[in-house]
């Protein structure tokens, strides 16, 4: 880094927990898929976020909503109505194909709701006696970092040192349905999953995983709740990840780019069967529908229902795979992914995927490694085709130097 951004990274580590590792870039702008850092040189941006920016850094569409509302009236707390929130439910719902939507803030608190709806549903329609619920989740899951969800992580840093742990969940094997109908009991409330694991570095199961949980979910009378929270919106080249198997899930858990990059916006969506069991003063959140959430929520749910987006991330992804195929064999030993998203295993004897990041970033391209060697390439669906084969190009180049 040079001067200036060392210090500036210096003043944040003084200062701001040490819970991450970025890497040694001091972001100030951004537009489209590119940013630029403090010092004027640009980058293209190919983490996006976490896909929280699927529709590109300073959206003309996003950014005029957010002003139009910031004018008029940012929060009002789920104490009264507000005008936005209405419009945004009903718009979301139907994007989605269900009744209702609970809105809330962060992913971690789209999950957290969803397991407290599935818990009451077990107690109040499903008759499971009361404390005895369980849930069923995928090794290698992620789905945030609060106490309750660290408790069904089995990556031991997010999980270990935070015990005491929440009982009342059961972990199988991702991708393997035998496994899941083996742990269901009749106090089974939800199969918790992935459509596509992204944190576990875009895993994607087999084609007749998750239409197998469907049925299983249908025949054991269980929910089954989607976390679509970095697949969904866009990203695999379809609204969500389940599209691209057929699967409906009971309940759709949203978050990430349903914000548009701007402010943290989740939801939970589902039918009234499921998500109705809630009742005034059970569950809640200050900021949870507030009305400038919802009026950039409303401008992503219209973004979408132009199916764009979707089609756009499908076409460059196609390109994209095709791209990183080339590398096989060339420092690379497996490609991953669906739509816009993309997974990439370096040869672990070359470089760690942290080392290959770093000197992507020499070479102008922002991407971040998720386990050991596995690069994820996420960048905004509105990136020009020419500057991701550009991006390739510098991956390519990395890897000859190595
Ligand atoms: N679920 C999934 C699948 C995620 O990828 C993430 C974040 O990476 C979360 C949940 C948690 O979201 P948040 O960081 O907004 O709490």
């Amino acid at each position: 880094p040079t001067d200036r951004q060392a210090q500036a990274i210096a003043l944040e580590d003084e200062h701001a927990a040490h819970n991450y590792h970025p890497l040694p870039v001091v972001v100030a702008e951004g537009t489209g898929a590119w940013v630029t850092d403090i010092d004027g040189r640009r980058y293209l941006d190919c983490l996006a976020a976490y896909s929280a920016v699927n529709f590109g850094h300073s959206n003309p569409l996003l950014l005029d909503a957010a002003r139009a509302q910031l004018e008029r009236i940012t929060l009002t707390s789920r104490a009264f109505h507000n005008d936005q929130l209405g419009p945004f439910v009903t718009e979301l719902a139907a994007l989605a194909g269900k009744d209702l939507v609970l809105p809330m803030n962060t992913g971690a608190e789209a999950v957290e709701s969803a397991i407290k709806v599935a818990r009451a549903w077990g107690y109040r329609v499903k008759g499971v006696a009361d404390g005895r619920a369980n849930i069923i989740v995928m090794a290698g899951n992620f789905h945030g970092r609060t106490t309750t969800i660290v408790s069904f992580s089995d990556d031991p840093d997010a999980r270990e040192g935070f015990g005491p742990y929440t009982p009342g969940f059961r972990t199988v094997p991702y991708g393997d349905a035998e496994a899941v109908a083996a742990a269901i009991d009749a106090d089974t409330v939800a199969v918790l999953v992935e459509p596509i694991q992204g944190e576990a570095g875009i895993v994607v199961p087999p084609p007749e995983f998750l239409p197998a949980l469907r049925a299983l979910c249908d025949e054991r009378r269980v929910l089954l709740i989607a976390d679509e929270i970095q697949s969904g919106l866009g990203r695999t080249g379809s609204t969500f990840a389940c599209d691209l198997v057929g699967v409906v899930p009971d309940l759709y858990l949203l978050g990430k780019a349903l914000g548009g990059g701007i402010v943290p916006v989740s939801a939970v969506v589902g039918n009234r069967e499921v998500l109705g069991v809630l009742r005034p003063g059970e569950h809640g959140s200050t900021f949870g529908g507030n009305p400038l959430a919802a009026a950039v929520g409303r401008a992503v749910v219209a973004l979408l229902a132009t199916g764009e987006p979707q089609e756009r991330a499908e076409l460059l992804g196609r390109r994209l795979r095709a791209d990183l195929e080339r590398l096989i064999g060339h420092g690379v030993l497996r490609v991953r992914g669906a739509g816009l998203w993309a997974g990439i295993d370096i040869d672990p004897a070359l470089a760690t995927g942290r080392e290959v990041c770093e000197l992507l970033m020499e070479r102008g391209v922002l991407a971040k490694d998720t386990h050991g060697a596995t690069i994820r390439l996420a960048p905004p669906i509105v990136v020009e085709p020419a500057d991701l084969d550009w991006a390739v190009d510098q991956l390519e180049a990395v890897l000859e130097d190595l």
